[in-house]
């Protein structure tokens, strides 16, 4: 049978694909293939199994969280589709949603899985053909059709979307195929690598203090001679550290490092972040307080303490080599300046990452080779490509969903459209 919109991945972005071009004209074929034995299986697991769904943020500020090419690229797909009206799909078959901190939506369920369902329930309705442990293992581009060639048997579509997610977390599914498609079809693939993942660091005097926390400080390191900058908290784990603004800043610093997931190329070299600790201070003004506390006979880790959690002063006074005991009207200058500067800029050593741990996959099908107002290959008519398979993440907070929904229902509704001309 020939189908008129076959969509590859059932995943977020290729099921609300499917949805929208399925409802778009309820004459259309449609047809979704997914690998797994059930839709959503990484979905399902997202936000601890709680679905941080989207984020809720102004389109603006939410532009502000992507590099200036991947700004431009989704600005559309964000408008096409915005949170009440995305939203609105799943309060239509009765679920609703409410906001966390940080503009952060969930299900009120608290339930991935109620997510999913709806999802499902979509499928049944609009009588989206879904054959479900079918895995697509090749694509032919044949004039005005694509022949889909999976595990089990031929398929041939006159629109193709391809949604087949990243890399990472690949016991969901997700395993580069579509990367490999794509490729082989004639797209740029950018370089693959982990994203939002936490920094393993080889200093028991600084993992002895695991659990230990940091709230809203600045992270930094450099890159090409311009500096990358997260905001966020910081905590301490049992082999490094983790917290949103590790995982945040991540996305940016696995470009310092030589890897490719598709390749299976992973050269780590050993990189130094900077933290801030007090960001809301200048060194100019730590001085003055220091100078002022100078007056006073207190430790030195005591005075810290209004900047740090208390035992990290140890710690962060043994690292810059001043004493932990030495009273405040005795610090000489030298040691003052220290305090000054690792407040401001404290050095550490990333020794690895764990990418089996990374939420997402930076990299993918060029953007460059995609329009932006429909989600389809500038190279190849007919053909689509959304989600984590696209090269744009997000920060964490919802905002990889909604790149997943808002391109995918973009790709549906273009494919659709198309149809109709
Ligand atoms: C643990 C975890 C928690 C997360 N939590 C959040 C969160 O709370 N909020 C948020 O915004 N983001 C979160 N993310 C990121 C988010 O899950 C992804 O960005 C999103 O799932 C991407 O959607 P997608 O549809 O593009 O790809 P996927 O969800 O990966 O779906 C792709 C689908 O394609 C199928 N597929 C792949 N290859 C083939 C093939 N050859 N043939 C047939 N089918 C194929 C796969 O089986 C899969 O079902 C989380 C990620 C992880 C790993």
């Amino acid at each position: 049978m020939m189908y008129d919109i076959a969509i590859i991945g059932g995943g977020p972005s290729g099921v609300l694909a499917g949805i929208k071009a399925a409802s778009s004209n309820s004459k259309n074929k449609v047809i979704i293939l997914e690998k797994n034995n059930r839709i959503g299986k990484k979905l399902s697991i997202t936000g601890q199994g709680r679905c941080n769904i989207t984020n809720n943020a102004p389109i603006r500020e939410t532009l502000k969280k992507y590099d200036k090419k991947e700004s431009k690229f989704i600005k559309h797909a964000l408008y096409s589709l915005k949170n009440d009206e995305f939203l609105d799909i799943f309060r239509n078959k009765g679920l609703e949603f409410k906001m966390e901190d940080n503009n952060r939506v969930f299900p009120v369920t608290d339930s991935a899985e109620s997510v999913v369902s709806i999802l499902n329930k979509y499928i049944e309705d609009l009588n989206i053909d879904l054959k479900l442990n079918h895995e697509v293992l090749n694509v032919l581009n044949d004039n005005d059709c694509f022949v889909i060639k999976t595990d089990k048997n031929e398929f041939i579509t006159r629109k193709l979307i391809i949604s087949t997610g990243g890399i990472t977390y690949q016991n969901t599914g997700s395993t580069g195929d579509g990367f490999r498609i794509a490729k082989k079809l004639g797209h740029s693939i950018e370089t693959i690598k982990p994203g939002l993942f936490p920094f393993i660091i080889n200093d028991s005097n600084l993992t002895s203090l695991s659990g230990l926390s940091f709230k809203n400080i600045k992270v930094s390191f450099k890159y090409n001679n311009k500096t990358i900058e997260e905001n966020g908290d910081l905590l301490i784990s049992n082999n490094g550290v983790t917290g949103s603004v590790i995982i945040n800043i991540s996305r940016k610093f696995i470009k310092l490092e030589d890897y490719d997931l598709l390749e299976n190329k992973r050269n780590f070299k050993k990189e130094t972040i900077f933290i801030d600790f007090v960001s809301q201070l200048n060194r100019e003004e730590i001085k003055d307080d220091i100078i002022k506390a100078s007056k006073t006979n207190k430790e030195v880790h005591n005075y810290l303490r209004k900047y740090l959690p208390n035992k990290f002063t140890f710690y962060f006074l043994n690292k810059i080599g001043v004493e932990l005991d030495i009273r405040m009207n005795n610090l000489k200058k030298t040691s003052r300046n220290k305090i000054i500067e690792n407040l401001k800029h404290f050095p550490i050593e990333i020794d690895g990452i764990i990418d089996k741990a990374g939420f997402i996959t930076v990299g993918g099908v060029s953007l460059n080779e995609i329009n932006p107002k429909t989600m389809e290959s500038k190279l190849i008519q007919g053909l689509y490509f959304t989600g984590e398979l696209l090269d744009i993440c997000g920060p964490t907070g919802g905002y990889n969903l909604q790149i997943a929904f808002t391109t995918g229902s973009l790709a549906g509704e273009s494919a659709s459209n198309s149809l109709n001309n």
